[in-house]
């Protein structure tokens, strides 16, 4: 079927959900942010960030987090400009001492081993690969120097998520996890993590440029044992002066005030709804009518064979005998958006995200539509 018919095709009204977006970052906000952004137009937005109101609002999105993560006491929350990828380069300089075992099993996880492989000060890292739709299972490196071991939580590129586990060998070395499409959706453990970094335009549905990392003493004392070297490190890669700043409700540079200001409204939604428990069940029960769903079709799979590693909350659902292209096009001329699969994966597939902030009855309508499409163009 050519294009233009394809963007013809109507979805009966009663088939759509309430709301079409179900990217994987920049993902659905949610109305009452808007509105908390509109609210916080006069005093917040506009006003300076070196103020007391702004300081409050920075203050309260890590006391929300420290909540919503159950950090114990003596764990840090660090924010910064730059979002996650700029955070990889902020390791590079101030997490990583000599050399790091990387996780790698699609395009995130591999990029920030690319940015540690060329970077001039430290030792060639370890890169253990498993191939994309499967996850890794941790290892502890035997018989060379890693301080750090990188994993990613969950792999947006691919819908694989791993099991957080700290090796045990070298007693020192620190667990630093990408979660920016985890964070807030999948449960893990303070104990097996020394970094859990993040960006907020994906679990907490707010905007992109900003990291944050909640980080365990053992990764304080890293951060601040490598800054008394004189490794040279730029000041906006310094996590030292992050953690400076961020420990005075404050970032190095200036941080964009509306990132704060949804972000913060959207944690209060979540810890009011009863925290990372009743996220997770959400993403669990949206998650498992998606891949449900997909084995029950014969034009639909799941693209990650092993159920233990499936995403709870990026499905990549593999098409056959029916181009995702076409699915998608229709889709997003009714309005439903951002279910491409990831752009170098290459495969037939869509890939729905389903955040928090997504209605798991969405996602039932969401199935439908693609049901109805399935049917109209085959
Ligand atoms: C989106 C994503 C990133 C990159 O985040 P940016 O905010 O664009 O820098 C890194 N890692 C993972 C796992 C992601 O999903």
């Amino acid at each position: 079927m050519n294009g233009h018919k394809l963007t013809e095709i109507k979805i009966p009204n009663e088939l759509l959900p309430t709301d079409g977006r179900f990217g994987s970052g920049p993902s659905k906000i949610r109305s009452s942010q808007i509105d908390a952004l509109v609210s916080a137009s006069t005093h917040l937005l506009g006003t300076s960030h070196r103020q007391e109101p702004i300081k409050k609002l920075v203050s309260s999105v890590r006391e929300q987090l420290s909540e919503f993560f159950t950090l114990p006491d003596t764990w840090q929350v660090l924010i910064g400009n730059g979002g996650a990828s700029l955070f990889w380069d902020a390791a590079t300089f101030g997490l990583i001492s000599e050399r790091s075992q990387h996780y790698v099993f699609g395009e995130f996880s591999s990029k920030f081993a690319q940015a540690v492989s060329l970077a001039p000060h430290l030792s060639e890292p370890i890169i253990v690969e498993s191939p994309a739709g499967t996850a890794p299972i941790i290892k502890t490196a035997q018989g060379s120097q890693v301080d750090t071991y990188c994993l990613t939580h969950n792999e947006t590129s691919t819908g694989a998520m791993m099991k957080l586990l700290r090796p045990n060998q070298p007693a020192d070395a620190l667990v630093v996890v990408d979660a920016t499409s985890a964070a807030g959706s999948i449960a893990w453990s303070t104990d097996e993590v020394d970094v859990y970094y993040f960006s907020p335009q994906k679990g907490f549905a707010s905007e992109g440029g900003t990291w944050i990392a909640l980080c365990s003493p053992k990764a304080i004392e890293r951060i601040e044992s490598i800054a008394k070297t004189k490794r040279w490190c730029p000041a906006s890669l310094d996590l030292s002066v992050a953690l400076k700043n961020s420990k005075a409700n404050q970032t190095y540079n200036t941080p964009s005030i509306s990132t704060f200001v949804l972000l913060n409204n959207q944690l209060t939604w979540m810890l009011e709804n009863g925290g990372l428990d009743w996220c997770v069940s959400r993403t669990t029960s949206s998650s498992k009518h998606l891949y449900d769903w997909a084995e029950q079709r014969k034009f639909a799979a799941p693209f990650i064979v092993n159920p233990e590693f499936r995403s709870p909350v990026v499905g990549t659902i593999d098409l056959i005998g029916v181009d995702a292209n076409d699915v998608n096009a229709v889709l997003r001329a009714n309005k439903i958006v951002d279910t491409d699969s990831y752009r170098k994966l290459g495969r037939n597939q869509l890939r729905v995200s389903m955040f928090p902030a997504v209605e798991p009855t969405d996602v039932q309508k969401l199935t439908a539509c693609i049901d109805f499409i399935v049917e109209a163009i085959s």
